[in-house]
C-alpha cells in the first residue's frame, strides 16, 4: 500500500478571476491547467477519507485540498474537477459557515461568501471530502489549550451533525500545530491532520499523519512552476518564496492575537 506519508497534498484557497490582496487566489483557467497537468502526469485525486476507508488506490494518488472553504471552490473549482472526474478536500471554519470572511486582515475591505450548510452537503455527495479547518480560524497555538481542545472536538462534531458522516481530517488554521495540538486532534478522532510546511526536494510530507506537508499553488505558479513542484524538482527558489509566504499568513495571527480579544 502506497504510505500516505509519499502521497502529494496540493492545497488551494479561493478559485477565482477576482484578485485579493492576497496571493492565494487562483484563476479557474490557471486551475484547470494544474488539472490537465496532473492528467498528463497521470494523477488521480483521493481524499483522506479514502485512506481511513481503506479503500484502494489508483497507482497515482495525489490529494486536493480547499482551505477556509470559499463558495468559489462550489462556483469555479468543482465543475472543472467534475469534468476530471476529480474530487477534493475542503476545510472549512465551522463559525463561518454560510457566512462571509471577516477573519482574514489580507482581505481588509473585501468580502468573499463561505460555503453553506447545504452546500457543504452537496459536495460530500459529490464524493468531496468536508474536513475541520477550526471553529474560528484562530491558530490553535496562540489560545489556551482548553480552547483548542474545544476547537478540534466542536468543529468536528459541528460537521458530523450536518454531514451525517464521519470527519476524519483537519486542516489547522495557518498550518500552526504543536504536540499538545496533534495530540487532542488525535484524541478527538481525526485520523489526518494537514499543515502549511512547504516540502524540501525530495520530501513530500512529514512523518506523522496528523502534521502532513503541503504544497501550495499560489496565483503567479505558471503550468512550468506547477510540474516542478508535482515533479518533486523543487527548485529552492520556490522552496524560499513559499517560505517567506507562509511568514506572511503570521501576519494575520499576529493581529487576531493583539487587536482581537475573544
Ligand atoms: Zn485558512
Amino acid at each position: 500500500m502506497s504510505s500516505v506519508l509519499n502521497i502529494p497534498i496540493i492545497n488551494y484557497h479561493k478559485i477565482s478571476d477576482q484578485s485579493d490582496i492576497g496571493i492565494t487566489s487562483r484563476k479557474p483557467r490557471d486551475f484547470q491547467n494544474d488539472l490537465t497537468v496532473l492528467v498528463d502526469l497521470g494523477y488521480q485525486t483521493i481524499t483522506f477519507r479514502d485512506l481511513a476507508l481503506e479503500r484502494s488506490l489508483p497507482p497515482k494518488p495525489v490529494i486536493l485540498t480547499f482551505d477556509d472553504g470559499y463558495q468559489s471552490v462550489l462556483e469555479n473549482a468543482y465543475p472543472l474537477m467534475e469534468k476530471f472526474g476529480f474530487k477534493g478536500v475542503v476545510y472549512m471554519p465551522t463559525d463561518f459557515i454560510g457566512k462571509t470572511n471577516d477573519w482574514d486582515v489580507q482581505f481588509a475591505g473585501m468580502r468573499f461568501g463561505h460555503l453553506s450548510q447545504d452546500d457543504l452537503r452537496f459536495l460530500h455527495r459529490q464524493g468531496f471530502e468536508i474536513g475541520s479547518h477550526g471553529c474560528s480560524h484562530r491558530s490553535l497555538t496562540d489560545m489556551k489549550l482548553d480552547e483548542a481542545r474545544k476547537e478540534l472536538e466542536t468543529s468536528k462534531a459541528k460537521l458530523e451533525a450536518i454531514l451525517s458522516d464521519t470527519v476524519y481530517s483537519i486542516s489547522y488554521p495557518f498550518g500552526r500545530f504543536n504536540i499538545p495540538v496533534l495530540q487532542f486532534a488525535k484524541k478527538s478522532g481525526y485520523r489526518f491532520g494537514v499543515t502549511a510546511i512547504f516540502f524540501r526536494a525530495g520530501q513530500w510530507n512529514g512523518y506523522n499523519p496528523l502534521a502532513l506537508r503541503r504544497l501550495n499553488i499560489y496565483r503567479m505558479d505558471s503550468r512550468k512552476a506547477v510540474e516542478l513542484k508535482l515533479r518533486k524538482q523543487f527548485h529552492s527558489f520556490f522552496a524560499y518564496r513559499d517560505w517567506l509566504i507562509q511568514k506572511g499568513s503570521l501576519a494575520t495571527v499576529l493581529w487576531q492575537k493583539w487587536f482581537r480579544t475573544k
